[in-house]
């Protein structure tokens, strides 16, 4: 894929990524913006997200975002406009800027998002994150401390901080690659992937305090409801994290997370070791991911949810699945 090439006749060019932005989201987004504004200084460029956390201000071009909740998407078509980390329909409200453009470009690393949804597709299920991608498609001359920051910035939340399975040698070298300009990013990693405010520790610790091992403890499962996020007073967003914490639990193969988003309405957050294909468990009820990290919504009370995922957990942790 040639970014210059598919953008050079454009004037307004457009750039999303999935509802609720997480780090790669973000950094793949800002990344792209930032070096499309250096390539094309003279042509419209504007980036639509939902909010994304305060914790990526630190990136260049988070103050120029336009809030999807605050912005009723344009009328006029774009030119060009970008799906990134995910497939058309996790847009939200950017669905629609996106199916009205005259070229549609999808770029991802979701397996579930196999051929990709755009006229030009840059889809690779094995790369670490969307950021790792975008460093792909950007030439080494135009790389600066801006778009290397926000590249790294996302593929260190996509690996983990380097520790998933998903980093290969090729995430490492591009990371080596990034860090050669200087970015702070000692700093970053704190600042961004591991440091918590007071109440997201809280809640975090209401969560391992009322988790429970099912599946003779191959399972772990824990639940904030919408009472328990008013009363800490947090947002979907201070929950980043807990169910990678969960997953650390001695001999789980696999980890869920719901947080209740409205009546009988869950999000769900799957992880797993080894033996479960989360990504094909989280398709199984319209959401999607990949093999070791995959998240759904889901409609009916708590239990309702456990059971109907627990069906198809340990269907694959017995071997049983077709
Ligand atoms: P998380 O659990 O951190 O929200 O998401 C884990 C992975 O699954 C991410 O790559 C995310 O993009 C993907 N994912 C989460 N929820 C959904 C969903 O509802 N639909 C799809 N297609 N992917 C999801
Ligand atoms: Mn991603």
């Amino acid at each position: 894929m040639n970014i210059r090439e598919i953008c050079k006749e454009a004037k307004r060019i457009g750039i999303s990524g999935h509802v609720r932005p997480d780090g790669d989201c973000v950094g793949s987004c800002l990344g792209l913006y930032l070096y499309l504004q250096k390539l094309f200084p003279k042509k419209e460029i504007k980036v639509f997200l939902e909010k994304p956390a305060d914790i990526f201000s630190c990136i260049k071009g988070y103050d120029e975002i336009n809030i999807l909740e605050d912005n009723m998407p344009e009328e006029a078509p774009f030119d060009v406009y970008f799906a990134l980390d995910g497939r058309k329909d996790r847009l939200g409200r950017a669905e629609e800027l996106f199916e009205s453009a005259k070229i549609k470009v999808n770029i991802d690393h979701h397996i579930s998002n196999a051929g990709g949804c755009g006229d030009h597709n840059y889809v690779e299920p094995d790369a670490s994150s969307t950021s790792e991608l975008v460093c792909d498609l950007v030439e080494e001359e135009m790389l600066d401390k801006d778009i290397a920051t926000a590249l790294y910035t996302g593929i260190v939340h996509d690996t983990g901080v380097f520790r998933h399975s998903c980093t290969s040698p090729k995430t490492l070298r591009t990371a080596a690659k990034l860090i050669g300009f200087d970015i702070d990013f000692p700093r970053l990693i704190e600042e961004t992937f591991y440091e918590k405010t007071y109440v997201q520790n809280q809640i975090m610790g209401r969560a391992l305090l009322e988790s429970i091992l099912i599946m003779d403890g191959k399972t772990i499962v824990s639940c904030i409801d919408k009472k328990t996020m008013d009363f800490y007073q947090v947002t979907s967003k201070d929950l980043e994290g807990i169910v990678s914490q969960i997953k650390l639990t001695k001999g789980t193969e696999c980890a869920v997370f719901l947080y209740e988003i409205g009546t009988l309405e869950y999000k769900v957050s799957l992880r797993s070791t080894e033996k479960v294909d989360v990504a094909k468990v989280a398709e199984m009820f319209g959401g999607g991911g990949h093999v070791r990290a995959a998240g759904c919504t889901m409609n009916g009370t708590f239990h309702d949810v456990i059971n109907n995922l627990s069906l198809h957990i340990e269907e694959q942790l017995e071997g049983t699945s077709a």
